[in-house]
């Protein structure tokens, strides 16, 4: 295993890298544009026509904190896009798979993306090349990977399989990529191994780190990062696992907070409490409505799915999911709890992406509560600061929906304000403004944005996640007057 600042062959060292990057979204692109501010030469190859012309006329395409500024600083330089894979392999050393990974219909990670672009590569492959796998893919994939290239005439002696895990975090990703916890290479092969270090070796000797120029990032990395080296399988378990015990953290957490508010405790204090150990850790223990997104829900199920192939019944997986199903319709039933009816009603929702920092909209939790509540007859108002756009393609047009301008607009004549997702600019709102352009009082906040204290000042009827409810109005005869 490698270890932070360790020594690389110094003939290796400060040689740029050719690499190709396959898919252009929210790892390959960032991938890319890190690459290339490390230094190397990178093509990004996407099949999407349309998304690569924007590349190109330096549109961005994703929202993400930094990703414009890289993509100006490079693109014309050390990164190019293009739709051409065959082409983009072969002049490459190095080739990171970053397409799609989704659920199938089983629950099974559906790998065609990543097959077809393998089968396209292997023509590609007349001299040596590392085909690396970025998507997040089940134990064992690196063989299939490897048998494919063999079935589609590749040869031996031409190409390596290894795994490089990601775990950005979409809102932070370029930060995430470039000043990570760790970077994870799983290569059995040491021609492999010695590659991989030189793509990596501004981050393993820490050079990027005092460069003038860097992107800054809030860990101090001077010595290097965290480099592990295993063997494939142990890369490709890594980073399922890993998803899955964060995704178990956050359940873990939400089955304390139904917990909290059944005997009126606070799970922002337990969670303080709990996270204070060194052990355990304070990140992922903020108690919400579900985790949700592009990763956590599928990868959870492909993890289970995976040691269901090989005899292992996983159930702690199921349990986590279960938590996770029911943190949503608890939600929703404290919704149904303030207003009775809901058929008729008007609803506000502040945010749609699955969470704040991000325009992502795959597997958010804001998507199927606005779907339910359009199901049970509420008309809808609707805002997100970043995910509208991809939200009006997932969501009916309908004459009930409406997307509004902003939080206040969204929040005008509402009989109730649903809070889904942790935006900076949903807790600075005013909110005795907001608390007068709403019909009712009532606002339930499925991440613990605000403070029971401004809310109870500001006259709400406050519900959150495993704290005390609040009832800033005047109380008649057991129940909350409305205007
Ligand atoms: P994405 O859907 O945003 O991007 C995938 C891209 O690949 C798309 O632009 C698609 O057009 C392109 N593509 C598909 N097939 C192709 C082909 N044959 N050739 C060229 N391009 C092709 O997906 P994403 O969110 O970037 O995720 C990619 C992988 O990374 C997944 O396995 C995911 O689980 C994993 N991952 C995602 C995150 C995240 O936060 N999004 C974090 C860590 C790991």
């Amino acid at each position: 295993m490698l270890e932070r600042g360790c020594v690389v062959n110094p003939a290796t060292i400060d040689k740029s890298v050719k690499i190709a990057v396959v898919g252009s979204g929210y790892v390959g692109l960032i991938a890319a544009v890190c690459f290339a501010e490390l230094g190397h030469q990178v093509v990004c190859v996407d099949i999407d026509r349309h998304r690569v012309e924007q590349l190109n006329a330096g549109e961005v395409p994703i929202y993400e904190e930094l990703l414009p500024e890289l993509l100006a600083r490079h693109r014309g330089r050390g990164l190019s896009f293009t739709t051409d894979l065959t082409e983009a392999a072969k002049q490459s050393e190095a080739i990171f798979i970053a397409v799609g990974t989704p659920q199938s219909p089983t629950g099974e990670a559906d790998l065609s993306q990543v097959e077809a672009s393998v089968s396209e590569i292997a023509a590609a492959l007349g001299e040596y090349k590392m085909i690396v796998e970025k998507s997040t893919v089940p134990v064992l994939t690196n063989r299939w990977i490897r048998r494919t290239l063999l079935a589609n005439g590749a040869r031996e002696e031409h190409f390596d399989v290894i795994s490089n895990p990601e775990f950005l975090r979409e809102g932070t990703a370029v930060e995430d990529f470039l000043y990570p916890d760790r970077v994870v290479i799983g290569a059995d092969q040491a021609r492999a191994r010695e590659l991989a270090r030189r793509i990596y070796q501004p981050m393993i000797d820490g050079s990027y780190y005092r460069r003038e120029d860097r992107v800054p990032g809030a860990r101090e990395l001077n010595d290097g990062v965290l480099y592990l080296e295993t063997s494939a399988q142990s890369a490709e378990l890594i980073k399922h696992a890993s998803n899955a015990f964060l995704a178990m953290k956050i359940s873990f957490i939400n089955a304390v907070s139904n917990l909290c508010e059944l005997v009126g405790s606070d799970v922002t204090e337990v969670a303080r409490g709990i996270g204070s150990d060194a052990r355990i850790g304070q990140r992922f223990l903020n108690a919400g409505i579900g985790y949700g997104g592009s990763c956590f829900p599928k990868d959870v199920r492909a993890f289970y799915k995976v040691a269901e192939s090989v005899g292992y019944d996983f159930e702690l997986l199921q349990v986590v999911e279960r938590i996770n199903t029911a943190q949503q319709q608890h939600f929703m039933k404290k919704l149904r709890g303030a207003l009775w009816n809901l058929r008729g009603k008007k609803v506000g929702v502040l945010g749609l992406a699955f969470k704040g920092g991000t325009d992502d909209v795959r597997e958010s939790p804001a998507i199927q509560i606005v779907r339910t509540l359009l199901a049970e007859g509420c008309q809808v108002a609707v805002y997100d600061p970043a995910a509208m756009e991809k939200a009006r393609r997932l969501l009916p047009n309908e004459p009930e929906l409406t997307f509004a301008a902003d939080s206040y607009r969204a929040a005008e004549g509402a009989h109730a304000l649903l809070v889904v997702t942790e935006w900076k600019e949903f807790v600075e709102l005013d909110l005795r403004l907001l608390r007068g352009m709403m019909r009712y009082p009532v606002v339930i906040d499925g991440r613990n944005l605000f403070s029971l204290e401004d809310m109870e000042r500001a006259g709400f009827q406050y519900h959150s996640v495993g704290r005390a409810t609040v009832d800033g109005t005047r109380i008649e005869s057991g129940g909350v007057r409305m205007r």
